[in-house]
């Protein structure tokens, strides 16, 4: 069941598993803001501004366990454990590096579904976020072992001494699996085990700025929501991990985007939100016109491009803002000449500032489709620049490893 533990018109509202701890399971400090925490201090009989200290001890020190919040005083740090309380952030568990330094995490998210999620960290990021297309690897090291597992550990993770990157990208996943069942995505496979909550949401990205020591403000860290799962299935615990980010954690709306496979109302709910709360946009098109979509995204049936072309329309955009169109590019299935004007005339009728990151279709087992060579990635990418539209190759990331694109099914080979 899902409780609130603020108020309907705190504008704050995190939804939580649970508010309380239960007789047999403890409950989770970690995915409540600070509102929340405040009232569950009150609930201890202490001040409000010691949610303050939790809020610093979690959303910025990155501590795990309340023993450790030693601005707390060792009474509360008792009385809380007591009560049944500890912090439940979601833990990385199983780590894997690519020979390009991408980093694929397994993370558990405890409770009483527990569950193991994806996160990618991509050093430099992944070429698209950005908007530019760049792919600087420069600052990749020469020392990173191909494929090769890490451990989790203390003697891994990065301290700001040792950093090798100068801006990072995190991959986010919002759902155990994925029910829109795309034909070309290894995530479909899984079906949809269920919805993150917002903590869980939230939880991998804190989990991997602690790993590298990222420090927010400082460091140039991306986040794109497009791990496992169609955020905007899950859209209220989406949001409210984005709100927890943004207020807690400190990172900037301007800095994460989210991607849809083109679920209609939570775009227009998306529109909705106000514009400097919330990420950007990118919408998954992935074909020219709706019978190669339908065929490759049954989603499609029920909302069509047209459909999802008017709900984008009603987005406001920031200055200097632009809606990106994700398009998988499937040898001899999308990816020809006239697909290209096709797709040009359909990010026409947006009437918005647009541009496409093309992805070439990152392989899996089991699948009869083919990755299309550089060379007509390239001509579609020209063919669309032709027609005015900016469009960017997207590089793939940690391939080796299962992290890239539509790779997430919790493989545990590297
Ligand atoms: N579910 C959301 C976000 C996660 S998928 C969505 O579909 O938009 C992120 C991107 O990866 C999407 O644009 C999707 O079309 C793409 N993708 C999925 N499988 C892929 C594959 N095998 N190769 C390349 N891109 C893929
Ligand atoms: Fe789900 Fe996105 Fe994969 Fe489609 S591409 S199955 S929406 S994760």
């Amino acid at each position: 069941m899902m409780l609130r533990v603020v108020p309907e018109n705190s504008g704050q509202l995190v939804p939580l598993d649970r508010a309380v701890p239960g007789n047999e399971s403890p409950a989770s400090l970690f995915g409540l803001d600070a509102a929340a925490l405040a009232g569950v201090l009150a609930g201890e009989g202490e001040p409000s501004w010691r949610a303050d200290q939790i809020v610093e001890a979690v959303y910025h020190q990155y501590i795990s366990d309340i023993s450790s919040i030693t601005t707390l005083s060792l009474d509360l740090r008792r009385k809380l454990a007591v009560r049944g309380w500890q912090i439940g952030r979601p833990e990385i568990t199983k780590a894997f590096r690519s020979a390009d330094g991408t980093e694929r995490y397994l993370i558990h998210c405890a409770g009483p579904k527990a569950e193991t999620v994806e996160t990618v960290w991509m050093p430099d990021g992944d070429g698209g976020e950005t908007g530019d297309g760049s792919n600087d690897e420069s600052g990749a090291s020469d020392e990173i072992r191909a494929s090769d597992e890490i451990r989790a550990s203390d003697e891994t993770r990065a301290s700001n001494e040792t950093k090798d990157w100068r801006r990072a990208t995190i991959c986010v996943s919002s759902q155990v699996g994925c029910a829109v069942n795309c034909q070309f995505c290894l995530t479909a496979k899984l079906g949809l085990q269920r919805n993150l909550t917002a903590g869980e949401i939230a939880g991998q990205v804190v989990a991997v700025l602690d790993r590298h020591a990222v420090r927010v403000g400082r460091d140039r860290v991306n986040l794109v929501f497009m791990g496992m799962g169609e955020p905007f299935l899950n859209y209220d615990n989406f949001m409210a991990a984005v709100r927890l980010l943004v207020h807690e954690v400190g990172l900037s709306p301007q800095r994460m985007t989210v991607s849809t496979s083109g679920v209609v109302p939570g775009i227009d709910r998306f529109a909705q939100e106000p514009p400097d709360l919330r990420p950007k946009l990118a919408i998954s098109l992935n074909a020219p016109d709706d019978k190669i979509r339908e065929a490759i995204m049954p989603i499609n049936r029920k909302w069509p491009i047209s459909s999802v072309i008017d709900a984008v329309r009603r987005v406001r955009l920031r200055p200097r803002e632009r809606i990106t169109f994700e398009y998988v590019l499937l040898g001899g299935v999308t990816d020809r000449p006239e697909h290209a004007r096709e797709v040009a005339r359909l990010v026409r009728r947006t009437g918005l500032p647009a541009k496409v990151n093309l992805i070439a279709w990152n392989p899996g087992p089991d699948f009869h489709y083919a990755t299309p060579k550089q060379e007509t990635a390239e001509q579609f990418r020209a063919a669309l620049v032709a027609e005015g539209i900016p469009a960017y190759i997207r590089q793939p990331r940690g391939r080796d490893i299962f992290a890239a694109c539509g790779q997430l099914k919790r493989t545990v080979e590297g």
